[in-house]
């Protein structure tokens, strides 16, 4: 899917909440700006995030003296990208790997359900793709589901999987994963991880033990620790966030489900809100449906 087919529902939702903020009406007065911040927070872009963008509406209107309700649209597109500008930007774009780093070691994290299995699927694709070799290895032993679900992921994009018995040591997965994709020379190791977040403290102690023990094959893995978020769920993703970078460094965000839902808004949200670059959204179930996030692009799709 095209971005702007993925974005659809967020897109219609949005627009269609912007024009009942100014339905009827023709300047933007405080009552539209009242509207607007609504339909902002109910598009889930989130209150903190909202009150920025309308607080530098405020200040165009004040200083303009006059603004037109049919130049909204335009003017809070342009607010939303002043905004983001200085918001972390990954500077990814083709799947490229850092020079000198091989193999570079991606930690997947998240919780279970927000389609973390897929992501790593969609990720080796693209990888293989623009031709490099990847290897995953299956860290979620708790769930067989999780360890049969990567296997069908690894046969259908066609890279090599290691994995364990189910209830095995997650540790001892990852250090077989790093070993045997370093003894193969490979580019890109995935490592797939349990996400229990009920118990915080236990899901802390694993992933620190599960870097701790690559850390023995590789002293400077996992080069990236991919936190992924269901866009779906609008601002619970954005608590999810902050309960995973409270207990371990994530140092990259993809957020997926995009396509089904109107809550795409989610998206500005966490990308103002935090200190680490989303990487990718998923928009869609296919192994295509990933993309590498930009984040002017995504401004000008929700108001294309
Ligand atoms: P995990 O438990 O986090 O590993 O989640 P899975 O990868 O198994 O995904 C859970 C469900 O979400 C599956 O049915 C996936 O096909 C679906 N899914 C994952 N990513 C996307 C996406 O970007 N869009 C859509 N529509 N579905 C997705």
């Amino acid at each position: 899917e095209s971005l702007d087919q993925g974005l659809q529902k967020t897109k219609e939702g949005f627009l269609s909440k912007i024009g009942r903020a100014i339905a009827g009406k023709s300047t933007v007065d405080t009552e539209v700006l009242d509207n607007l911040e609504e339909a902002l927070v109910g598009a889930d872009v989130g209150v903190t995030t909202t009150v920025q963008i309308i607080n530098k509406i405020e200040a165009r209107v004040a200083k303009d003296k006059y603004l037109g309700t049919s130049e909204l649209n335009n003017i809070l597109k342009e607010e939303i990208s002043s905004l983001l500008v200085d918001a972390p930007d990954s500077g990814f774009r083709d799947f490229d790997t850092p020079a000198g780093i091989k193999p570079y070691v991606i930690m997947v994290v998240g919780v279970n359900g927000v389609g973390k299995t897929t992501t790593i699927g969609k990720l080796a694709y693209n990888y293989k793709k623009a031709g490099k070799s990847v290897l995953l290895g299956a860290a979620d032993t708790f769930r067989a589901a999780a360890v049969d679900q990567l296997t069908v992921w690894s046969e259908r994009v066609g890279v090599p999987i290691v994995k364990q018995q189910m209830g095995s040591d997650p540790g001892a997965v990852a250090f077989d994963a790093v070993q045997s994709g370093a003894s193969k020379d490979v580019d890109v190791i995935i490592i797939d991880t349990a996400g229990r977040l009920h118990n915080k403290v236990y899901l802390m102690d694993e992933l620190t033990k599960i870097k701790r023990v690559m850390k023995k094959v590789l002293p400077d893995a996992p080069h990236e620790v991919l936190l992924v978020l269901d866009g779906s769920t609008g601002q619970n993703a954005v608590e999810q966030a902050k309960q995973f970078t409270a207990a371990t460094e994530v140092t990259s965000l993809a957020i997926t489900k995009l396509d089904g839902t109107a809550k795409g808004g989610v998206v500005l949200s966490i990308t103002n809100q935090f200190k680490i670059p989303v990487k990718y959204i998923g928009i869609g179930e296919r192994m295509e449906d990933l993309q590498v996030f930009d984040k002017e692009a995504f401004v000008d799709s929700l108001f294309s």
